[in-house]
């Protein structure tokens, strides 16, 4: 019997990691929302509404014009991101992107659109679904819920080895700085605010290696 599992949490606290393992073990389509507002993100810098200046509402009036999709890449073994027929998946891990994505995903239209998306994706069981809203939001009644949780010096860290192993010129103080500030927005804005979700089982992954966090989170989808 195939079920949903929503993924929330901070940033960097290694869901994207467990959720593609999870759904490779359960043979389960995975989903990277955060990809999905990161791309919004793409477009709107790159088409100028965000940056120098700032031009939201013709960003909303353009968000018809965006086309998202995941495309599956068979040698890499996971999906990529495509934003109007391009492959992004590279540009959307930037710090650039990072730094204004959070203020995109505040913007309810946004929101809305990116939501609806994800609800569609999932409308059929064997999903892992992973991000800020998805046990609230996209999925309130998703079978199994997890709300990853693990210090900010282990996140930032982990955010931190990543950019520079994609060959990024990083502080690991601007890292650490990036990833609270998100944390921080996420958190406090007026449209589904990241929280855990009441009936989420929290796991703080600070202190435990990739083995053991997939065993014990494989564990409560066997229950
Ligand atoms: O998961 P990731 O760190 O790539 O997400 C990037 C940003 O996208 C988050 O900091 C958050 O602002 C936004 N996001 C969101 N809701 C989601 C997924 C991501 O608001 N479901």
């Amino acid at each position: 019997q195939k079920i949903t599992i929503a993924i929330d949490g901070y940033s960097s606290t290694g869901k994207s990691t467990l959720a593609k393992r999870l759904a490779t073990a359960l043979d389960y389509v995975y989903v990277d929302t955060g990809a999905m507002y990161r791309a919004v993100t793409l477009y709107a810098l790159t088409n100028k509404f965000i940056g120098n200046s700032e031009d939201i509402a013709s960003l909303i009036a353009e968000l018809p014009n965006i086309d998202l999709k995941f495309v599956p890449n068979n040698t890499l073994g996971k999906s990529e991101m495509f934003l109007n027929g391009e492959n992004v998946e590279k540009e959307i891990r930037t710090m650039m992107v990072s730094e204004h994505v959070s203020k995109i995903a505040a913007i309810k239209e946004v929101r809305w659109l990116l939501v609806n998306m994800q609800q569609q994706m999932g409308k059929e069981k064997g999903i892992v679904m992973d991000g800020r809203d998805i046990g609230t939001v996209v999925f309130p009644d998703a079978e199994l819920k997890i709300f990853m949780t693990a210090s900010p010096n282990t996140r930032a860290t982990r955010r931190y080895k990543e950019l520079l192993d994609r060959g990024e010129e990083v502080s690991f103080e601007e890292v650490l700085e990036n990833v609270q500030k998100r944390d921080f927005i996420d958190s406090t804005r007026e449209e589904s605010p990241l929280r855990k979700a009441e009936d989420a089982i929290e796991f703080d992954n600070s202190d435990m290696g990739l083995d053991e966090q997939f065993g014990r989170i494989h564990d409560y989808t066997l229950r």
